[in-house]
């Protein structure tokens, strides 16, 4: 076997302190004929377009630290479609994967218009068969481009669609708004109407939600679930400790507000996937989870974008400018390298990535110290627990005790709601020692 060549050493891996990005973010080389030094990517969050329709007041993309769109092309280019499109089949026959996921993204992906789209799918889809492989392929979208020809063309290619709704028109209008203030509820309404056409069934892939506080939580999960759509998923706003979320955190107010959309979801009878809460329920069974959000697994995802180069995690451009650089793109470095790095800045699945008082919390193996993003600041770089520490203990303590109860077959009694709210404090009281 060949030797590792890796000149990145994890205690010097750069930790994004100050406001400006390191120089080089990611100055080590991975050998590209080495396959043993990461885990294979699954999914490829594919930048197809790196501008947006719609000014959102929360995007990742353009309203935090980062500003890296701003020197991007708009567009993927053809040219470097195709050399992704190489490296994505390298990788997967490199690693005998039968089925990878592939995220048309941007900004807006639908910006590209029908012909990139359909030029991507029918090549990816080509390529991969002659390896003996398939792709599933979704569009995650704001939907406001999103019409009959252009579902047509989805349909031809079986690309299925992601949606963003935070919720009923009251909520969506309050932050996903054209630059001229428009409001976006009617849009994905329409859009939504069209996926529920006999012939799109089917299509519809999920609802990513933002969570604002300003919604009524039950209200929030019913105007999504009125959409019957196979899966939900819920966002917390990303912030950073310097850099906190917009209602700030407190005492958890997010987690009450997760625990209340739970309870309805719950008290439903789980009636579609909502991936956070599912996720949460699996890690407290012994699963992996299957979020990101939570638990302890490194993301089984890379970022392409638009000019060709791996990025890390779209959740870190809340922390710094250049954050998700990783100084490797399609041209001269095969996929393997980007997972060689991610070993690297996550060397066992997760624990040892986490401080101190995320790895004696009794709840670490469910929260995982949620988002890497949302550790950073404070002059510690990575090394705090989340800025949503109080609400991911509140939201996972709580799911545990509804699990409790469903097992015990009984309604919760003043008396257990007691022992939960003693436990949450148990775990949430060791957050406020780091206040
Ligand atoms: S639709 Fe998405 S990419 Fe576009 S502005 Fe809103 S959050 Fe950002
Ligand atoms: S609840 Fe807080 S301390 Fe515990 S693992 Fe999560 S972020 Fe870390």
């Amino acid at each position: 076997m060949r030797m590792r060549v890796i000149d990145v050493v994890p205690g010097q891996a750069p930790t994004f302190d100050s406001a400006t990005a390191p120089v080089e973010p990611w100055p080590g080389r991975a050998d590209p004929d080495d396959a043993s030094v990461g885990r294979p990517f699954d999914q490829f969050v594919v930048k197809i377009h790196g501008r947006c329709n719609l000014a959102c007041d929360y995007c990742y993309v353009y309203e935090m630290r980062d500003s890296g769109w701003r020197d991007r092309p708009r567009v993927m280019a053809a040219e470097v479609a195709d050399r992704l499109i190489a490296r994505i089949v390298e990788h997967v026959d490199r690693h005998r994967l039968g089925r990878v996921r592939v995220i048309l993204h941007g900004g807006e992906p639908l910006l590209a218009g029908p012909e990139p789209i359909e030029r991507f799918a029918a090549a990816i889809r080509h390529r991969l068969a002659a390896v003996g492989a398939t792709a599933q392929l979704v569009v995650q979208s704001n939907g406001v481009l999103l019409d009959a020809a252009l579902l047509d063309v989805l349909a031809r290619y079986d690309i299925r669609v992601g949606l963003s709704l935070d919720g009923d028109r009251v909520a969506q209008d309050r932050h996903r708004r054209r630059a001229d203030g428009r409001g976006t509820h009617a849009d994905v309404a329409r859009a939504l109407a069209l996926l529920e056409l006999p012939r799109h069934r089917g299509r519809l892939e999920g609802l990513l939600c933002t969570v604002d506080l300003a919604n009524e939580p039950r209200a929030t999960c019913a105007a999504l679930l009125a959409h019957r759509p196979p899966m939900i998923d819920f966002l917390l706003p990303h912030g950073t400790w310097d850099h906190p979320p917009p209602s700030g955190c407190g005492d958890g107010p997010y987690g009450r507000w997760l625990a209340a959309a739970f309870d309805h979801w719950w008290d439903a009878g789980r009636p579609v996937r909502v991936r956070l809460f599912d996720a949460v329920l699996d890690l407290w069974a012994g699963g992996a989870g299957g979020s990101e959000a939570v638990g302890l697994a490194a993301a089984d995802a890379v970022v392409i974008e638009t000019d060709g180069t791996y990025q890390r995690t779209d959740s870190l451009r809340a922390v710094a400018d250049g954050a998700t650089a990783t100084g490797l793109d399609v041209w001269r470095h095969p996929l393997d390298a980007a997972s060689a790095l991610r070993a690297l800045e996550q060397p066992t699945g997760g624990l040892d990535a986490l401080c101190g008082i995320c790895r004696s919390c009794p709840v670490v193996r469910v929260c995982g110290g949620g988002l890497r993003a949302h550790r950073h600041g404070r002059g510690k770089g990575f090394d705090n627990p989340s800025v949503y520490c109080r609400d991911l203990a509140i939201l996972v303590g709580h799911v545990r005790f509804r699990m409790a109860e469903r097992l015990s077959g009984r309604r919760a009694s003043a008396v257990d709601g007691a022992r939960v709210g003693e436990a949450r404090e148990v775990v949430v009281g060791r957050s406020a020692a780091f206040d």
